[in-house]
C-alpha cells in the first residue's frame, strides 16, 4: 500500500501557476477475497479515493486575482464516488474488508444477507456499533452476536477507520481530540461541553482545506484529501465513547472543523445520514448541522438528499470584502448565494439555515454592514450567529470589540433578525473555530488587501 500523500508545487514561470499533487493511498482490494464475497474487483481509477490529483493552488501571493478555489469542485464531490471504492451492490470495500461505518444500515443489512446471515443480524450489529452505549471498536467488543456471525466479522470487516493520536483539554473544558488516519495523515475533532447539557461534537470533513477563506487557519494548509463516510461517522462514534460518561449526553453534531463539508458533499451527506439513524447514534437531524462557505450547487444538493441543518459562512456584506477574505465568493456571488437559499428553503416547511458571520474588525464590523445584512437576509427563514474572531499565528485580521459586537447585534434585532453571540470556545488549546489544522511550510496565499482596508489591518490593537 502506497502511505501518505506528496504534496507537490509545480511552477511554470510567467503564468506563476502551482499544483498541490495528491496521490491515492490505498491499492487495489485483493481479488480473491473480493469474489468470496461477491464483489466486483473495482478499476483502479475508483480505488481510493478519487478527487483530481491536483487542486489549483497559486503562488501569486498577495495578487487579489489569485484564489486558492478549485476550478472543478464540482467534479469531486457530487458525481465522484466516496472514497472507499464499491462492489457489488453499492457496497463499500477497502481493500480486502468491508468497511463497517461507511454503511447506511440498509447497505449493511444488504452485506450481512449476502454474507448468509439474517437481517436481524444486522440490525443487532448496528445497534452495538452505534447504539446501546457500546459504540463497539471489534468483534469483541460484540456481545450477544451468533459466533459464526462474529467470525465473519472478523475476516471480512473493518470496524475502525482512525487511531485516536491525543486528546487535549482547554481551560474551558473544551477538548481537542487528534486523530491519525490510516494514511498517517492527521484530523482533528473538538468537544464543546455546555453546562445546560447540549454538548456538541464538532467534525472535520477533509484534511486541510481549498477554500483559503483569509481569516481561517486551516485555510492556510491547502487540501490534502476528503474524509471517507467512516471517518467522518467514527469522530462521532469516539466522541460518545470517550466523553459520555465525563461530560453527559453529546446531542449535537456540527460539520465545522477542518475542511468545507460540501467540497466532500457525497460523503458527508452519507456520514450524516449514518448519524441520524433511529436505532443507531439517533441525533435529531435539527441538531446535525452542515455547514458552508457556499458552495451553491453543492448546497442545492444537500438540501434535496438531507434533512439535517444548514450553516452558510457569510462574513461579509458586499462581493468585494467576500472576494477578498472568502475566495469562493469570485464563482459564487453573494447575490447567487442568497437567492438560492430563498428558492430552496421557500419549498422546506419550519427549516431556518444558520448564517455565520466571523467579526473582523474594520473590516465587516460597521454599522453600514449590519444594515446591510438586514437586507440580505431578507425573505430567508434565517437565524445570525455573530462569532468572535479567533486569531491565530500569522492573522492579518483582530477581532471586534466586545461592546462593538454587541452594538452590532443590537441593530440586527431591532431589523427583525433572530441574532446569537458565539462565545470563543478552546482557544488556548488552537481548538476553537478557525484555528484547526496545522498548515505546513507550504502554505495557500494571502491575497492582497483592498486599499480601503489596508488602515484597518495595520491600525494598532
Ligand atoms: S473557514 Fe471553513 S471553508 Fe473556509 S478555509 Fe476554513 S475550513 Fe475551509
Amino acid at each position: 500500500m502506497e502511505m501518505g500523500c506528496v504534496w507537490m508545487r509545480r511552477v511554470s514561470s510567467g503564468n506563476a501557476l502551482s499544483a498541490l499533487l495528491v496521490k491515492p493511498p490505498y491499492s487495489v482490494s485483493s481479488p480473491s477475497l473480493l469474489s468470496f464475497l461477491h464483489l466486483k474487483s473495482p478499476p483502479i481509477s475508483s480505488v481510493g479515493f478519487s478527487p483530481p490529483s491536483r487542486l489549483p493552488l497559486s503562488t501569486a501571493a498577495c495578487s487579489s486575482s489569485a484564489a486558492l478555489v478549485p476550478d472543478d469542485e464540482d467534479s469531486f464531490s457530487s458525481s465522484s464516488p466516496r472514497l472507499g471504492s464499491y462492489g457489488k451492490s453499492g457496497i463499500p470495500v477497502k481493500r480486502s474488508k468491508v468497511l463497517l461505518k461507511e454503511m447506511r444500515y440498509v447497505e449493511l443489512e444488504k452485506w450481512v444477507q449476502m454474507q448468509g446471515f439474517r437481517p436481524s443480524q444486522a440490525m443487532m450489529l448496528w445497534k452495538r456499533l452505534y447504539g446501546n452505549h457500546i459504540w463497539a471498536h471489534c468483534v469483541d467488543e460484540l456481545e450477544g452476536l451468533n459466533k459464526d456471525f462474529k467470525r465473519m466479522l472478523a475476516e471480512y470487516a473493518e470496524f475502525k477507520a482512525l487511531s485516536l493520536k491525543g486528546i487535549r483539554t482547554a481551560a474551558d473544558g473544551t477538548k481537542k481530540i487528534l486523530f491519525s488516519l490510516e494514511d498517517g495523515l492527521v484530523i482533528e475533532t473538538v468537544i464543546i461541553p455546555c453546562d445546560r447539557g447540549r454538548n456538541t461534537v464538532c467534525v472535520s470533513s477533509q484534511v486541510g482545506c481549498a477554500m483559503n477563506c483569509q481569516f481561517c487557519y486551516t485555510g492556510r494548509m491547502g487540501l490534502t484529501r476528503h474524509l471517507t463516510a467512516a471517518e467522518i461517522v467514527e469522530q462521532a462514534v469516539f466522541a460518545r465513547r470517550l466523553f459520555s460518561e465525563e461530560v453527559g449526553p453529546i446531542s449535537n453534531v456540527v460539520f465545522m472543523g477542518m475542511g468545507e463539508p460540501l467540497h466532500n458533499v457525497e460523503n458527508v451527506i452519507q456520514a450524516a445520514h449514518i448519524m441520524v439513524h433511529e436505532q443507531g447514534l439517533h441525533f435529531s437531524p435539527r441538531k446535525v448541522t452542515v455547514s458552508t462557505s457556499g458552495l451553491v450547487p453543492q448546497l442545492k444538493r444537500f438540501l434535496h438528499e438531507s434533512n439535517c441543518a444548514l450553516a452558510v459562512s457569510l462574513n461579509a456584506t458586499t462581493d468585494e470584502v467576500r472576494n477578498w477574505i472568502m475566495p469562493i465568493n469570485r464563482k459564487y456571488k453573494l447575490d447567487l448565494l442568497l437567492q438560492t437559499l430563498r428558492e430552496e428553503l421557500h419549498r422546506k416547511k419550519n427549516y431556518k439555515v444558520l448564517f455565520e458571520y466571523v467579526m473582523l474588525a474594520g473590516v465587516n464590523d460597521s454599522i453600514e454592514d449590519a444594515k446591510r445584512l438586514i437586507d440580505l437576509v431578507q425573505g430567508i427563514p434565517c437565524k445570525i450567529n455573530l462569532i468572535s474572531f479567533n486569531p491565530h499565528s500569522g492573522s492579518q485580521f483582530r477581532p471586534t470589540p466586545e461592546e462593538k459586537i454587541i452594538e452590532f447585534r443590537n441593530i440586527l434585532a431591532e431589523g427583525g433578525c433572530t441574532v446569537f453571540l458565539r462565545l470563543s470556545r478552546g482557544d488556548d488549546q488552537m481548538a476553537a473555530c478557525g484555528q484547526l489544522g496545522k498548515p505546513g511550510p507550504l502554505q495557500a496565499p494571502l491575497l492582497r488587501v483592498p486599499q480601503e482596508f489596508q488602515m484597518a489591518l495595520n491600525a494598532p490593537a
